[in-house]
Formats: structure tokens, sequence, C-alpha cells
């Protein structure tokens, strides 16, 4: 195999390949998130596309992955095999910034997989992107993973006990190492064994020079699709996706959800499935459908677009307030508001518009500005807001900070009275399956009542939407069971960092 390293983007290729020389990418400037604490949104974790059966399974995975950038701007990749090799190329940065069209060139094959990372265990280093590439004693094998797995440590020493070598710090290569150290015959047998040793979330595709696999947890925290592109001539092209949202780029059609706790294996005979774990209750994360996923998807066996309407529409049930306009914080308060406003009977407007060029450059103001790093993002309009009792919806609050900066930024443009109104509940616990939480002692609903919550960000009242009026807003055709952990603190897995879940007094 031959390695190398470039700015920004890595290449690995097969040793009876021409190395690559991927393009570098652009000088990384770190997510505004990370650099302005006012953005204390809660992160995407990743994506993942694979592709069986198409000419060109590069540029498909590529494709896939453009529409699945929203869950990762960190790093992406994507390997492809052609029956013989196995090609993989990574890089920091945004999709269309790594895979140029000389990129994907060298990236031959008839499969693919791909992965759009933002880190949640390992760091962020170029050495983490994912596919992962390791050559075991089962066979190459490239695997990209979305999700946590949550007994990590421990499956990770045994492994080392046993002589495994790990190339990363990221929990996707334990689940190669404990394929390669499975005593099962078959590798669909020792996917299927290691996949039942690991705890936590994971929603996973995996490929070896001739086949595709793809896997969800046994509760199915993280979902992943399978759809499929017709061929009038030959074969279907079999894909997979985080989100139903990457078919439509892909022309493929929506088949069906990968279930909780199932493996499938795709190969030039076709597509083939088993359950690896049965009988665990499905706790699938019902933050996907607050925020995380794209309105135009369908996971969990329901539309995004759907559970946010909803949402929004048991919020003014539950907690209307005499008002003049309801005004979504954008974009991901923007479905709720309209269900809100629809329920309400009042008038939905813009009154907040979001700078969607704000990069990852930037020059700084020499004098200090106030609440910057908001103003950079969100602007006013004025006479939209102007004299009005504004009913402002957005779909959480994590610290507090920027919740307290909008509010201000609304009523500074002469809104007469700000209500916000947050379409989940309290987030009073963080996650550990794959969602970048603070810890408890930084979430201020852990640690402030509602009303110290409103005092603190100066609204004129504030109101989340009720457990059971989130459940209800999600409970789509196939009655899932969902991970409600962060707003209850009841976690599906025993499993949880003690620590992090220490309650400890913000000071406001
Ligand atoms: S704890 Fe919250 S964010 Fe994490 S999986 Fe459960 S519902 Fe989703």
């Amino acid at each position: 195999m031959t390695r190398r390293l470039f700015q920004g983007v890595e290449g690995e290729i097969d040793e009876t390949n021409e190395p690559s020389s991927g393009k570098a990418a652009p000088f990384l400037i770190p997510d505004p998130c990370s650099l302005f604490p006012a953005f204390d949104k809660l992160r995407e974790e990743c994506g993942v596309v694979a592709i069986h059966g198409h000419p060109d399974a590069a540029r498909q995975a590529y494709l896939g992955l453009y529409a699945l950038q929203h869950r990762g701007q960190e790093s992406a990749g994507i390997a492809t095999a052609d029956g013989h090799h196995l090609a993989n190329i990574k890089g920091m940065g945004l999709v269309s910034e790594i895979f140029t069209d000389d990129a994907l060139a060298k990236l031959p094959g008839q499969m693919a997989i791909g992965h759009t990372r933002y880190s949640t265990t390992g760091d962020s280093a170029l050495l983490n992107a994912q596919p992962i590439r390791v050559d075991s004693v089962k066979g190459l094998i490239a695997i990209a993973h979305n999700g946590n797995l949550v007994n990590l440590g421990n499956v990770r020493s045994r492994l080392e006990r046993d002589g495994a070598y790990f190339q990363t710090t990221s929990d996707s290569e334990i689940i190669v190492q404990l394929i390669a150290h499975s005593r099962a015959s078959t590798l669909v047998d020792a996917i299927a064994d290691s996949l039942s040793h690991v705890e936590g979330a994971f929603s996973i595709v995996m490929m070896t020079r001739d086949r595709i696999f793809a896997a969800r947890d046994p509760r199915g925290f993280r979902p992943l699709s399978m759809g499929r592109i017709k061929n009038p001539d030959g074969p279907d092209t079999v894909v997979f996706a985080s989100e139903s949202c990457a078919f439509d780029l892909l022309r493929a059609e929506f088949e069906r959800d990968v279930l909780p706790g199932e493996l499938v294996m795709v190969t030039e005979d076709g597509v083939t499935s088993r359950q690896y774990s049965t009988g665990v209750p499905q706790s699938s994360c019902i933050f996907e459908h607050v925020y995380f996923a794209r309105p135009d998807s369908r996971i969990f066996g329901r539309w995004v677009q759907e559970s946010r309407d909803q949402m929004g529409r048991q919020l003014a049930r539950e907690s209307g307030v005499p008002a003049d306009v309801v005004v979504p914080v954008p974009d991901s308060g923007v479905t709720a508001a309209l269900g809100y406003a629809e329920q309400a009977g009042l008038p939905f407007r813009f009154g907040l518009i979001r700078n969607h060029y704000v990069g990852r450059t930037f020059i700084e103001p020499e004098q200090r500005v106030r609440d910057f790093g908001v103003r950079l993002k969100l602007n006013p309009v004025r006479n939209l807001l102007e004299g009005k009792r504004v009913i402002l919806i957005d779909d959480s609050i994590i610290r507090g900070t920027t919740s307290r900066k909008i509010v201000r930024m609304v009523r500074g443009a002469g809104a007469k009275e700000v209500h916000l109104r947050i379409s989940c509940p309290p987030t009073i616990s963080p996650c550990f399956y794959g969602v970048d939480t603070p810890s408890k002692r930084d979430l201020i609903a852990a640690n402030k009542s509602i009303e110290e919550i409103r005092r603190y960000i100066e609204a004129a009242s504030l109101a989340y939407l009720s457990l059971e009026g989130l459940l209800q807003s999600c409970d789509g055709d196939e009655h899932n069971g969902y991970c409600t952990a962060c707003y209850t603190g009841n976690y599906p897995t025993q499993w949880v960092d003690v620590d992090e879940i220490l309650p400890v007094t913000v000071s406001l």
C-alpha cells in the first residue's frame, strides 16, 4: 500500500494502483461554531453512504455526501473497490473542497462507501477521518461509521491484550479489529459476531474488494436507509445513506430503513440480510427529528418535515400567548414555526435572516463588537418586528448564551415583546450516542428553572414543548421507540460517563 499525506488531503491507494495526487484543500479555518461560543448548538455527528453496482460509484458517493454535508463538515472521505483493488481518499474540509474531478478520477470501481464527519470520539485529525481502511487477516476492509460506541475502553483493551495494533483513536477501527479477531469462519459471520460485542450507537457501511455491508446497532439510534437506482439494462444499483434526502440527488428510490440489529450484505448475486441481534427495545434518537436531519428526509419511518410541523402545532396548543407574528430562528426553527403559526392563526414572517455565506474564513472587526458572533450569522428585519409582539421559535437552548443574544437582537429591532418557544423539552443531560453535547454542568436547563432561564435570556415568556407532546409529534407509522435521554436523563444503555452527568450550577 502506498500512503501519502497532503496538505489537508490523504490518499490511500492499493499497491497495485498509482498513488493518489489528491488536490490540497484550502487552508482550514475552524468552524465558526468553535470560534464563537455564541453558537451553542449541538453538533451534528456523521453521515455515511454506500453504493453497489454503479459504473461511476465514486461520483455517486460524492453526490450522496454532498446531500449529507449538514451531518459533518470537518472531514470527508470516499473509498472505492473494483473487485480487485480498494482505493481511498479522505481529507479535512467540505466534500466539495476535497473531491475535485481529479480526486474522483483516482477512485475507480463499481462500489463505494463515503463518510462526512464531525468528530465525537477520537481527536479531529486527518488520521481519524473515514472511511478507515484496515488490512486484516480477513482481507482488506474499509469502514465508515456514524455514532458512538459506549463500551469502547473495555473492548479496546481486550483487543490490545489479544495483540491488536490500532492505527487511529477512532472507535470505528475497534469494529474492524473485532472482525479481524473474530473466530467466525466467514466474513459475514465475523461481522455479525463483532457487532454483537459493541454497545452504543452505530450505523455502519463497510466494503471489501467485492462486497458492501450495511448495519445498524440493535437499538437503532442513528438512521440508515436503503434505496435503489433502477437500471433498465442490468442489475439495479443498491444505495445506502444516513438520510433519504441523499437518494433524491442520486435519483434513487427509497426502499426501506435498515432495521435495528440488521446486517445487510450486497454482492453481485443480490441483497441478503440477517438479524444479528433481536429483542432489544428500539431507542432511535428523537433529536434527529428535532434538529439534525434534513426536513426533506424520511427517517425512522417518518418524514422529518411532518414531525417538525407537528411539534410547532403542539407547542402552540400547549403554550399559546397573545402575539402579532411568529418568527423562526433560521434555519432549523422554520418548519416548527410554520406549524405553530398555522395552529395559532398568526402570520408567519422571516423576521430574522440567516447569512448562509458565513464561511470558514472572516476578518474580525478591530474593535470588539457586542454579540459579533450572532450578528455575523443572523440579522433582524426591522420593519417586520418593530412594535410587534413576537413569538420566536427555536429548536433548543443549550447554554443559553445564543438565545439571550437573539432575544436582545429582536428587541433591539423594535419588537414590543419577545416570547421564546422551544420545539422540544429542556435539554438536561448529555448524549453518549454520537451527538456532541456539553457536560451537564454546562447545560443551562440542568441547573436552572424555566423561570430562571427566562430571566437570563430576557424574554417576556419562555415555554418548551412537553416530552409527551414531542413523542406524539414524532409518532410514525412504525410506532418507534425513541431515545429521549437528553431530556430525561434515562439512558437506554448502562454505559455512561458519570463525570459528564454530574450537575454543577452554572454561573449566570
Ligand atoms: S441522548 Fe438525546 S441526542 Fe443522544 S441519542 Fe438520545 S435523544 Fe439523541
